[in-house]
Order: structure tokens, then C-alpha cells, then sequence
């Protein structure tokens, strides 16, 4: 699989084209729209559609969100604000197996989390399709006695044998031809609950010799005695996701239907039933239009949400916002701004072939989008004990510092310089390996923004362990003095006084796989977890710093930390949002 680069922004796309070239043929000039989603003979008493065009975010609440649907509601959000249109909220749930109102809830929260609204100009386009099963029930007894749908008794294994292969074709049902009133009183029956799962089934009359095999008679009813998150018991025959999508996208009118690759095979069923129910005058012209476009995938990640699930439930992760999941509310309580993942789905192109784009191109436009805005402090983890053993114990001095180098308008911060610091453990080796400009015995660094030192020595337990460093201030090379560039250093090492400085919990998240394909075919996913993607430690902060849910921070030489959105006990929980550097890049 290809691994794409960064690329430039994209001003356009074959969906852009194709919606300008229909607002140039005024397509949707005489559109009627109720204000509400409705059947033809409902609309065509209102008025003409003041949208320029409809599109639709179809997600099924059987999951969160993950960052592929981000790309969907992006594409899908920005199409209708750039064309004057609306966007429909529509959550697909006509399958009651694994559908919760939880799953709602956290579909509706990352969607607004990200910055859209379905709620414009006086119209709340939030909709659930199993608010249309009156309609659908009522459009198939119509296709029944139209003579377009027949009900089945063939069992499941017969109707999997019978429709054939890709090279065969199938073979019709012994019931096709079944009286039309049968049917419909079968139909009924079904929906009284007179049968058991699975017992009967609503069939398309189409062609089962047709090279497309899901022209092939496709079911479009079938009976499931369940109990449905918003219907309760009402119903126990749902329609198929085939059939409904394009009653959805007709009742609302939709104009482009924007779905995933995997659909193309079903457009000329999607088609079909929009043409027969348009002959039964149950929906209107023009028709919605579906269009395909290829999957987000990415590096690094899951995203079915099957395999998600599973690692809630192996307890691989703890939970669906899990700062390590590729939810959108994962992203979210990791650190991640909504713009970062925004601009990321701008960059990446909308085609219709399918590639993988690099993990490190998400987490760069978050870096792209911090380096600008955080702000900067200094922060020790691990910390190691330096003693400028030549600076007085009672005395202190104010260092400065920009907030933000980017920004003067952010302002300066201001923190004390004493004799007793924490420093970070690999700050200092005892014996240097080359190249290495940092502490060890005898070299001079700068401490960041203060004094330049001179390492004097170490002290170290019997266990050879080290417990302190020891270091000699030089006068009159404070930073921002005059005499700061008196000596040329080429180390700068990042501290924090013992005496002002506030500890906090850390959490250092990683990448949650070790492997960038992770469940490419013939692997377990759950055999290349990362172990080390939640390291926990602690950490020492810049004086001054105040612990706001709402700011973002670059500890400076580590990387970006935001606070986590759940804190479990008196002591803050930060987490690292992602290092300073891509620190996968060429490894594996
Ligand atoms: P999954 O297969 O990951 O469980 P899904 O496709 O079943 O997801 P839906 O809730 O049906 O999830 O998806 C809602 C919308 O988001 C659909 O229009 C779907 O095509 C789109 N979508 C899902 N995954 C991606 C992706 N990786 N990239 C772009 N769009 C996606
Ligand atoms: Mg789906």
C-alpha cells in the first residue's frame, strides 16, 4: 500500500466538480422541501427547497465515531457551507442488534466537539431513519402490490445457494410468483409478530440472472424480534440498509449521497428503488444521488468498529475515549484540537483509490497548529537533583521567557532561579558517548533562559546509582544580560527550581500498535500492541503555570501536554498529546 506524503491543500475534488456542474444545470431548481422529511405527496403541497443542496451524515449508533468518519463529516459539512446548502445529522438505525442511545450521544458530542451544526436557519436537520418506518413499511406494501416484492419462504441456506455466483447465474425462488395478495398478507403477518426469526423475508422482484449479483432479488424485509433503543417493541421486521438508505436520502431530500467505496456495487439497487417508488408516486424527482469516494485509512490505527470494541473488551484500552483510540472523542481527550484533525482531512485527498495516509501526518497537523498556539513552560520528568553548588541557598533571581516565541502579545513568564534544581535524568551521563552536548563531568551547557554551568561532578550510592549532580554557576552569563554570550555552549538543558516548582501526573501516550498495518490480512491485531503506548510518571513544572482544562502547552524539548478531561483524583493528570519530533520516522 502506498503511504501518501503530506500534500498541499486541495482546492478541489471530482465531488466539488460534479456538484458544480448540477447547480450550473439548476438540477435542483423546482426541489421541493416540506421543512421536514417527508413522502412526495407530503412535499408537493410546500415550497421549493431554499438549500442549494442536501447531504447527509449517515452514521449507524453502533460505535463512537473514529477519525475515518471524520473525513466523512468533513467532506460531507463543508460541501453544504461551501455551496449554501445544510447537512443533514441522519443517525442509519435500522438494525437494532448493536444500536444504543449512548452510541447517539457520543456521535452527537464529536460532531459538535469538531464544530458543525445541523441546526441552521431555522431548521434542526437531525433525524433518525427509524422514525421512517411507518413510511417504509407503507412504501414496500406498496411494492408488493405493484408487483415489485414478494415475500420468501425459502430458508437462509436456500437463498444463499440460489442466488448464484459471479459467474453463475441464480436461480428464481419457488414464492416469486406467489399471488400479490399472499404477499401482502404474509407481509402483514410478519409485522403482527406471527413468525419466528428469520421465517420470511420481503424480496425485491428484480432479476436473478442479472451480472450483478445484488440485483439478484435482494432482501429488503426480514423479521428480528428485538427490542429497538427508540422504537422499544413496536416493530419486529426491519428493512435492510440497502433498501432504507435511498428511502432515507429521498424523504429528506437529499441531492448528493456521499458514501464509501464499499456501496458502488449497490447503486444500481440504490437506483432501482428510487425509480420504482418514484413510479408508485412516493417520492419525488429529482432523485438523490449517490457518490462514492475511498476510505480514510491509516497507519498505526484500527478503525472497524468490531475490532474497536474488542479492545475495550480485552481491556486493551479502557473505554471508547480511551486517549489511545482513534475515536474522535479519543482524540479529543488525548489533546488533539478539533482544527488539527480538520486540517488534516483537508490535506488528505478525496479520489476514489484507495490508499493509507501516515499516522505522522495526523500528528504533525496537530504540531503544525501548537507550535503556533501553546503555551511554553519547562517540565522535568525523571527528575535528577543539579545543585549549583557555588550560587547561595537563600538567594533567588527572576529568569524571563516568551509564552509563545510566535507571539510578543502572549507575553513574557517569569520564574525563579535558586541553587537547587530538578533536571532531567538523561540530562547528564557520566561518561559521554559521542555527540553528546548535554551534563556530564567537566562540560559547560546553559541552563535554559538562566546561568551557564559547569558540571563538577556526581554523587552516587553504593549501588552506583546516581542521586546528584553538581555544578558551578558563571557569573554575568544570565541569559538576556550582556555578558550571556560571553561563552558559546552547545548544550541547553530545560529545569525546574525544587523550591517553586508544582508536580502533576503524567501520562506518556504512544501509538497503540508497534506495527503500521496492523490488521493487514493474515494478522491479529491484538498481537502488535505497543506496550509502552500509556507510560505513567511523574512530573515537575514550571513555577507559575496555572492547570486550565482549557490551554495547551509545549514542555519545552518534549513534546505537547493538555490536561486530561478526567481527573480521577487531587493530583492533575496531564497527558503528552504527542512528542516534539516524530520519533517513529524510519524506524520499522
Ligand atoms: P466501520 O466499518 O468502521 O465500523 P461504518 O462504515 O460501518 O464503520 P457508519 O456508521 O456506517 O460506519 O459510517 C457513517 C458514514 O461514515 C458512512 O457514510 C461511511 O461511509 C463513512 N465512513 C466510515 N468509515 C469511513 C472511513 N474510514 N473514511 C471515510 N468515511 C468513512
Ligand atoms: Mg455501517
Amino acid at each position: 500500500m502506498a503511504i501518501l506524503e503530506p500534500l498541499t491543500k486541495e482546492k478541489t475534488n471530482f465531488i466539488k466538480n460534479i456538484i458544480e456542474k448540477d447547480l450550473k444545470n439548476n438540477l435542483f431548481k423546482n426541489k421541493l422541501w416540506a421543512g421536514y422529511p417527508a413522502p412526495s405527496y407530503k412535499q408537493n403541497k410546500n415550497k421549493i427547497d431554499k438549500a442549494k443542496i442536501r447531504t447527509r451524515f449517515p452514521p449507524e449508533p453502533n460505535g463512537y465515531l473514529h477519525i475515518g468518519h471524520a473525513k466523512s463529516i468533513f467532506l460531507n459539512f463543508s460541501l453544504a457551507l461551501n455551496y449554501n446548502g445544510r447537512c443533514h445529522l441522519r443517525f442509519d438505525d435500522t438494525n437494532p442488534d448493536k444500536e444504543n442511545s449512548e452510541y447517539v450521544e457520543s456521535i452527537i458530542k464529536a460532531i459538535k466537539w469538531l464544530g458543525y451544526s445541523w441546526d441552521t436557519d431555522g431548521e434542526n436537520n437531525l433525524y433518525y431513519a427509524s422514525d421512517y418506518f411507518e413510511y417504509m413499511f407503507e412504501f414496500a406494501e406498496s411494492m408488493i402490490e405493484g408487483g415489485y416484492a414478494y415475500i420468501d419462504e425459502q430458508t437462509q441456506d436456500e437463498i444463499k445457494l440460489n442466488r448464484g455466483t459471479l459467474t453463475e447465474p441464480g436461480k428464481n425462488s419457488p414464492w416469486r410468483n406467489r399471488p400479490i395478495h399472499e404477499s401482502l398478507s404474509l407481509f402483514r403477518d410478519m409485522r403482527d409478530g406471527k413468525f419466528p426469526n428469520g421465517h420470511l423475508v420481503l424480496r425485491a422482484k428484480i432479476d436473478m440472472s442479472s451480472p450483478n449479483i445484488n440485483l439478484r432479488d435482494p432482501i429488503i424485509y426480514r423479521i428480528r424480534h428485538i427490542e429497538h433503543y427508540r422504537t422499544k417493541k413496536k416493530w419486529c421486521i426491519y428493512p435492510m440498509y440497502n433498501w432504507a438508505h435511498p428511502i432515507e436520502d429521498a424523504l429528506e431530500g437529499i441531492t448528493h449521497s456521499i458514501c464509501t467505496l464499499e456501496f458502488e456495487d449497490q447503486r444500481p439497487f440504490y437506483d432501482w428503488t428510487l425509480n420504482i417508488l418514484y413510479n408508485l408516486n412516493k417520492i419525488n424527482k429529482p432523485f438523490p444521488r449517490q457518490y462514492e469516494f475511498s476510505k480514510l485509512n491509516l497507519t498505526y490505527i484500527v478503525t472497524s468498529k468490531r475490532k474497536l470494541l474488542q479492545l475495550i473488551e480485552g481491556n486493551y484500552v479502557e473505554g471508547w475515549d480511551d486517549p489511545r483510540m482513534p475515536t474522535i472523542l479519543g482524540l479529543c481527550r488525548r489533546g488533539y484540537t478539533p482544527n488539527s484533525i480538520l486540517n488534516f482531512c483537508e490535506k488528505i485527498p478525496i479520489s476514489k483509490s484507495e490508499s493509507t495516509i501516515d499516522y505522522s501526518i495526523l500528528e504533525q497537523s496537530l504540531r503544525d497548529e501548537l507550535e503556533l498556539t501553546a503555551k511554553r513552560f519547562m517540565a522535568v520528568i525523571n527528575p535528577l537533583k543539579l545543585i549549583i553548588t557555588n550560587y547561595p541557598e537563600n538567594k533567588s533571581e527572576i529568569c524571563y521567557a516568551p509564552v509563545n516565541p510566535h507571539n510578543p502579545s502572549d507575553g513574557i513568564r517569569k520564574f525563579n532561579f535558586c541553587r537547587e534544581l530538578w533536571i532531567n535524568f538523561d540530562d547528564f551521563l557520566e561518561n559521554p558517548t559521542k555527540g553528546y552536548f548535554r551534563l556530564y563531568p567537566g562540560n559547560i551547557v546553559r541552563l535554559k533562559y538562566s546561568y551557564i554551568i559547569k558540571c563538577t561532578k556526581c554523587i552516587k550510592d553504593q549501588n552506583n546509582n546516581i542521586l546528584e549532580v553538581h555544578a558551578e554557576y558563571i557569573e554575568n552569563t544570565k541569559s538576556n544580560t550582556e555578558g550571556s554570550n560571553k561563552f558559546k555552549v552547545k548544550g541547553n538543558i530545560t529545569w525546574v527550581t525544587q523550591k517553586y516548582s508544582s508536580h502533576a501526573n503524567v501520562i506518556l501516550y504512544d501509538r497503540l500498535f508497534n506495527d503500521p498495518y496492523p490488521d493487514s490480512s493474515g494478522k491479529n491485531f491484538l498481537d502488535y500492541i505497543n506496550d509502552k503506548s500509556k507510560v505513567e510518571a511523574k512530573i515537575w513544572l514550571e513555577e507559575g503555570i496555572v492547570l486550565d482544562h482549557n490551554d495547551y502547552w509545549q514542555f519545552e524539548r518534549m513534546g505537547y501536554f493538555k490536561l486530561d478531561k478526567k481527573q480521577t483524583n487531587h493530583i492533575p493528570i496531564i497527558n503528552r498529546i504527542v512528542t516534539l519530533k516524530d520519533s517513529w520516522k524510519n524506524s520499522k
